[in-house]
């Protein structure tokens, strides 16, 4: 039944504590023995999952538990590896959500259109400037997105941005509330724990 799918429990191989899928990471081995990252949760084969934080996978590396739990069919896990491969995967899904952005037409672009809506009070749910974006103008999105108490993240330059929507370079792009915001946000959030706090 769909419910009982959504709901299904596994645990972590670090912590052992057991939680829903969606919560956790999944691993699969390659078969060249490589332990790849399942961010999708979709490669037949059997699985192996941890807590979306760098700990989890830290000490999933140092107590060779892929290895345990692949019962010694992968090669070594370093965590650098592992941690660039979901660094991959995360901005490959948001590369991917900014897309479907792109494609319906959710979403403003550029500091002119951006500053503008937020000074209106937009109903925009998150902001993400660019690492590149010109110190003024970044403070000046900045201090609106926390008045408007908005999610907002330096993230990617603005070549990278623009190329996401197929643009020439954009400095700053904002998604309105709604699905395609909630789905964005969660990714942020793993970006944020897993690749710039770590
Ligand atoms: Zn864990």
């Amino acid at each position: 039944m769909g419910v009982a799918e959504k709901s299904a429990q596994r645990t972590c191989i670090a912590c052992r504590e057991t939680k829903d899928k969606d919560q956790l990471l999944r691993y699969v081995v390659a078969p060249d023995g490589v332990v790849l990252v399942d961010y999708r949760q979709r490669l037949p084969g059997r699985g192996a999952y941890t807590c979306i934080t760098p700990d989890c996978l830290q000490v999933a590396v140092k107590k060779n538990a892929f290895q345990r739990s692949f019962k010694g069919r992968c090669n070594a896990v370093d965590v650098t590896e592992l941690q660039q491969r979901l660094d991959t995967a995360i901005n490959q899904k948001i590369t991917g959500l900014i897309g479907m952005a792109r494609k319906s037409g959710q979403f403003t672009a550029g500091t002119n259109a951006v500053i503008e809506s937020l000074r209106k009070g937009s109903s925009f749910a998150l902001v993400i400037i660019a690492e590149d974006i010109s110190v003024a103008i970044g403070k000046k999105i900045e201090a609106l997105v926390e008045k408007n108490k908005i999610y907002g993240v330096r993230l990617y330059n603005k070549q990278a941005i623009g190329q996401m929507l197929g643009k020439e370079e954009r400095s700053v792009i904002a998604i309105p509330a709604g699905l395609l915001a909630d789905s964005l946000l969660k990714e942020l959030h793993r970006h944020r724990q897993l690749v710039r706090e770590n």
